[in-house]
């Protein structure tokens, strides 16, 4: 897709609403769009401070919403923000999300993961789309976008957590797979009332999108993954989100991969690279 002059550099917008979803969760609604699909995302500037790429919340014609961890320098500094400040934005980049209308889509979201699912749902349902959504987090305090979802028609709304607080207790993706298990009509005699899973869209840390690749193709159902990768210029010029052995650009021919492409990234849930290029483990 042509990446536009304007779209390279960076615009300030207004923050025109402010939510702290939890402790140190934050989303801010801009006055403005960029056109963003569902699965892309902006690279958000701070003049002075750093700038980073963050997926888009929702965009609707004319506001652009972000989620974000206020964890590091930039974040900390960025959740100092207040309405009517302005900040630099610049994109849409990377690839989006893709469907059918009607398909019963399954969504996987492990934390800021569930804004841009959020964005998906809200564009698949629009399509005649009837959805899964499995939020998961460390506890009950730290699960994201649940009231949006539950507004939302066509949509069956699981939860997960790691201590049991609230929903099931384990991982979202332990729900995925019990939710495939129990949808087999032809096979099975225990029938349950369910259609078929056509795809799996999942947005979240790197062991979980993982096991949702591996469940996906245990079950033959196509998945599309938001894969993260240290980004600096977004649009494909400097090089530091290429992934083994395909060196594809996570920022262009990413974020979102399809499964035929995220079978092949070796590098998948082992390590990434930091702002320097260096390998760093996942774990470490
Ligand atoms: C495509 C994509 C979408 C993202 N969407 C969101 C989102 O919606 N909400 C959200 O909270 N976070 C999102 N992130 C992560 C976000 O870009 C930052 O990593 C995070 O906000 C921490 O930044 P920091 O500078 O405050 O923290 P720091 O303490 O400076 O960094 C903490 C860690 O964040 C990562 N990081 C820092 N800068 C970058 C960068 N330029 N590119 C990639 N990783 C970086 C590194 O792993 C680093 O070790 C996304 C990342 C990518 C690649």
């Amino acid at each position: 897709m042509p990446i536009s002059l304007q779209s390279t550099l960076p615009r300030t917008y207004r923050i025109k609403q402010i939510e702290q979803d939890t402790e140190n969760v934050r989303s801010y609604t801009f006055d403005g769009s960029l056109g963003s699909k569902p699965g892309q995302f902006v690279m958000v500037w701070l003049p002075g401070v750093d700038e980073v790429p963050m997926s888009v919340a929702f965009d609707d014609g004319a506001t652009t919403k972000i989620t974000f961890f206020a964890v590091g320098d930039m974040t900390i500094e960025l959740a100092k923000c207040k309405v009517g400040d302005l900040v630099g934005l610049r994109g849409p980049f990377g690839t989006c999300y893709e469907w059918k209308p009607g398909q019963h889509i399954a969504l996987v979201a492990g934390g800021y993961g569930a804004a841009p699912m959020y964005f998906i749902a809200r564009s698949t349902v629009e399509h005649g789309c009837t959805l899964e959504v499995i939020v998961g987090a460390r506890d009950k305090h730290n699960l994201l976008y649940l009231e949006e979802f539950e507004k939302l028609r066509h949509v069956s709304l699981h939860i997960a957590t790691d201590d049991g607080s609230a929903g099931y207790k384990g991982y979202n993706t332990e729900v995925l797979e019990k939710l495939l298990s129990s949808c087999i009509p032809e096979k099975s005699k225990k029938k349950k009332e369910c259609s078929p899973v056509d795809q799996i869209f999942a947005c979240g840390p790197e062991p979980m999108l993982l096991a949702v690749r591996d469940i996906a193709a245990a079950h033959g159902i196509p998945s599309q993954l938001s894969m993260s990768r240290y980004m600096k210029c977004g649009f494909g010029l400097c090089g530091n989100c290429v992934v083994d052995p395909l060196g594809i650009r996570l920022c262009v021919e990413g974020s979102v991969v399809h499964n035929d492409v995220s079978q092949k990234i070796e590098e998948f849930g082992k390590y990434k690279r930091d702002e320097l290029g260096k390998k760093k483990s996942f774990g470490n």
